[in-house]
């Protein structure tokens, strides 16, 4: 529904061609009927400046964040929440109280899904990858009450940083493994991808055996079923993707937007259609 009064949403970020949040965001708006329209708005890294305080100026009432924005969008927000800052990056702007505000709902929505999973805390999780999306997941873990958290990544600098961030944080210790020696871990575990590895259909972060593995969680939504996914599958290692992580995270900006957490269903039977 578009009319004279809707109200503009949208996702800024760089490039856009990837995404489905467009997508997703209208279903709902249609299915709800709310006079709403979210639209993709590319902005090149070397413009984001100046756009991101034009967009200030423009009747948007909200929008998400992605790479390579999540982090520098932060200095032109007036207030972002204790999680964002901790993880340091904001995927959802939302004007409150005249003031726009940043908050983090990749950690929010990938948290949901943990509670959904009833994973036992009570095993040690193995983290691959310490990029963004990690960073989230690392503080979600924590939330969950994984007690145990191995983090690994092929830069071993950036995961030393979060766990760094983290020990000063939330008092919390998180053993480093070098990437080389990811696979050498032979206790029971949770593993963990958040590597951008798989998104090409034909690559796996892990060529490790299954035996210890209880449950294999591969952020990537994008094929449904990754290489990764594909060998727990074979091995019969319960998995899985990052498609509902991504539908609640957008549920989840809604409640920032509208006060009320989105349609998860609805918005997922779209994704569906597009995957
Ligand atoms: P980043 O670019 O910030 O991080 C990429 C990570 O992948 C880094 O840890 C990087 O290691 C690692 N990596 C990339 N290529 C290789 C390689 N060849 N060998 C070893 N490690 C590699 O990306 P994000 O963290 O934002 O996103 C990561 C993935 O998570 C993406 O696939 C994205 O689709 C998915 N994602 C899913 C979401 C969801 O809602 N389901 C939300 C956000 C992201 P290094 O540090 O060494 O470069």
């Amino acid at each position: 529904m578009v009319s004279p009064s809707t109200k503009l949403y949208g996702l800024i970020g760089y490039p856009l061609g990837h995404s489905i949040s467009f997508y997703i965001h209208n279903a709902a708006f249609r299915a709800l009927s709310i006079d709403a329209l979210y639209i993709n708005i590319p902005i090149e890294p070397e413009s984001f400046s100046k756009a991101i305080l034009g967009i200030k100026y423009l009747p948007i009432y909200g929008l998400n964040v992605t790479i390579p924005h999540k982090e520098r969008i932060i200095d032109f927000l007036d207030e972002i929440s204790v999680i964002s800052k901790l993880i340091g990056a904001v995927n959802t702007v939302y004007l409150e109280e005249n003031k726009w505000k940043g908050e983090n709902t990749d950690f929010g929505g990938f948290l949901e899904t943990l509670k959904e999973l009833k994973l036992d805390k009570d095993l040690p999780c193995l983290i691959l990858g310490a990029g963004g999306a990690a960073r989230a997941v690392v503080y979600a873990v924590i939330e969950y009450g994984f007690k145990e958290i191995y983090l690994t990544n092929r830069t071993y600098g950036r995961a030393e940083r979060i766990a760094e961030e983290v020990k000063k944080n939330k008092n919390i210790e998180i053993k480093i493994i070098p990437w080389q020696e990811r696979h050498k871990v032979d206790e029971k575990l949770i593993l963990i991808n958040t590597t951008s590895i798989g998104l090409d259909g034909k690559s796996t972060p892990w060529n490790g055996n299954f035996k210890s593995i209880a449950f294999v969680y591969d952020i990537i939504y994008n094929p449904k079923e990754t290489p990764l996914l594909s060998l727990a599958k074979e091995n019969n290692v319960p998995f899985k993707n990052g498609l509902d992580m991504l539908i609640y995270q957008a549920c989840l900006s809604w409640n920032k937007w509208f006060g009320f957490i989105g349609p998860f269903e609805i918005m997922k039977r779209e994704a569906e259609k597009l995957l």
